[in-house]
């Protein structure tokens, strides 16, 4: 697997941090037990790092902008270190795709996509950072003033664990093309590979010290890091409880934030929708990586006059789905972690507690280890607007049906929660497209279609508690970065 192992200890490969260009374990000598979610089993560990490692890094990264070759390396020169990066993401593809699924769970088909997709962000980044102009602004007699795009200097990146090698990439792609330098801290339940990536980053000729990948858990490396004085900037995907404790963190250095924080996004069904099209789209938009996905399509809203049939497909399709190991490539892989397996089945017991129908449940692979993180899949229907499972977000594969009667009733439904991420529309009807794409709060809104976490070049982020600022595409390069405004005064 290559150079990232010190050797095996007692419970399997012992990963390490990149702080500075090397290798670092935690000052402490602790280390975090990794557990494969598809038999709960422990098969590598990870430094537990603490405000001592977190500060070398920052440090290391502070340095490395303020006296390293990165601030003063052209745009394209930069470029050029993350084209290499995506090539070497392409070249070490199946392996990074391997360790992906061992450690999060998800199905083998989905730890390719998402390597597919990491390649991509690496590729976008690569041709993008010289494409970002400022401008000239007229202004008084006498006068010429122009604007420069910035980077805000150190990032801190704190990334989730359910796509790590693709929420890393949005952010390591974006940030290191404006020129930034960074400190990655990935999930403590899936770090390895942002590990991989560091290492991969060095031999892309990434110089030392520009990006730092460091391990631990979010109450302890987290916490150090977003209120680290030395950091510039902090981006960051998740909860939102942990958003509110990252982003006060930063106010006491009155540091910008990224928030992206989740969603509880709806597939508007209108009477009109090519039904047959839409079928597998609403169920893979929850089904997909378990239906821990900040967009996941957790609430379809179906149009009165055909709730009935529509709900009977659906749930054709919920009771065929099979929950399973990750090298078995199922519908859909394990919960991440205990925790997260015990919230689902908590959601799903609480809405039968409450009388709401439950239309259909998949299956667990019988042959599945019964050490791994695995919940059926759960199909509701008539749920009532005000149950927790209509407002809140679940993050497993469970999926809620409302009917409504006027396009009115659609959008207020579909704005009835305090999120605001992804929203799709089904209807051929072109007027109704528009006008419903307009009302519907949400970053962003499929017409016709959905992607859960897709489109690199899209946009992406929420409005209300799904957070703010945008992620992705070129939008990204203007978060990660900030506008100095020059005015020449020449008579
Ligand atoms: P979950 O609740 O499912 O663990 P979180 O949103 O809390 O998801 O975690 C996302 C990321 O935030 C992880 O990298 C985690 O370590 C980190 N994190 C958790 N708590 C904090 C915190 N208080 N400060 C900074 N980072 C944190």
């Amino acid at each position: 697997m290559g150079t990232h192992l010190s050797g095996t200890v007692a419970e399997g490969l012992a990963f390490m941090q990149v702080i500075d260009g090397k290798k670092a374990d935690s000052l402490s000598g602790e280390r975090i037990d990794v557990r494969c979610p598809s038999d709960g089993k422990v098969f590598a560990s990870i430094p537990a790092s603490g405000a001592a490692d977190v500060d070398r890094a920052v440090n290391a990264a502070r340095r490395a902008f303020d006296e390293g070759p990165w601030g003063r390396m052209p745009a394209v020169e930069r470029g050029r270190c993350l084209t290499r990066l995506f090539q070497l993401v392409d070249k070490n593809g199946e392996e990074l795709a391997a360790l992906e699924s061992r450690d999060t769970g998800k199905p083998a088909r989905q730890g390719k996509a998402d390597v597919v997709a990491t390649r991509r962000y690496y590729e976008f980044y690569g041709g993008a950072g010289d494409k970002i102009h400022g401008d000239t602004i007229p202004f008084l007699d006498g006068y010429t003033t122009l604007t420069l795009r910035e980077p805000h200097g150190v990032v801190a990146g704190i990334i989730p664990w359910n796509y790590p090698l693709q929420i890393g990439a949005r952010v390591i792609g974006a940030a290191l093309a404006m020129g930034n330098t960074l400190v990655v801290k990935p999930a403590e339940d899936a770090s390895l590979t942002a590990l991989r990536i560091a290492e991969l980053a060095l031999e892309a000729e990434i110089p030392e010290g520009v990006l730092n990948v460091i391990t631990g858990y979010g109450k302890d490396a987290g916490a150090a890091l977003s209120a680290h004085p030395l950091v510039d900037y902090v981006t960051f995907t998740g909860s939102p409880a942990t958003g509110t404790a990252i982003q006060q963190a930063a106010a006491v250095n009155n540091r910008g934030v990224t928030m992206e924080l989740g969603g509880k996004s709806p597939q508007i069904v209108f009477e009109d929708a090519d039904i047959e099209a839409a079928l597998p789209v609403l169920v893979n938009a929850i089904i997909q990586n378990g239906g821990q996905t900040c967009s996941a399509g957790s609430r379809i809203l179906l149009h009165r006059p055909i709730y009935e049939a529509v709900a009977k497909a659906l749930a054709d399709r919920f009771a065929r789905l099979v929950a399973g190991p990750h090298q078995e490539d199922r519908d859909l892989g394990a919960m991440i972690n205990p925790k997260q397996k015990e919230r689902v089945e908590g959601y799903v017991a609480a809405a039968r507690e409450a009388g709401i129908p439950v239309l259909a449940e998949g299956a667990i692979d019988p042959a599945a280890p019964s050490g791994g993180y695995y919940v059926k899949p759960a199909l509701f229907g008539s749920v009532d607007p005000d149950a927790a499972l209509a407002r809140e977000e679940v993050f497993g594969p469970v999926l809620s049906l409302f009917p409504f009667d006027t396009e009115q009733d659609a959008i207020r439904l579909a704005n009835d929660t305090d999120y605001g991420l992804v929203a799709g529309v089904w209807t051929k009807d072109g007027a109704r497209q528009h006008r419903v794409a307009k009302r519907v709060r949400a970053g962003q809104v499929f017409v016709n279609g959905y992607g859960a976490g897709g489109g690199i070049e899209l946009p992406f982020g929420g409005f209300k508690r799904s957070g703010h600022g945008r992620e992705k595409g070129f939008e990204a390069l203007y978060d990660m970065s900030a506008t100095k405004t020059i005015v020449f005064n020449h008579g």
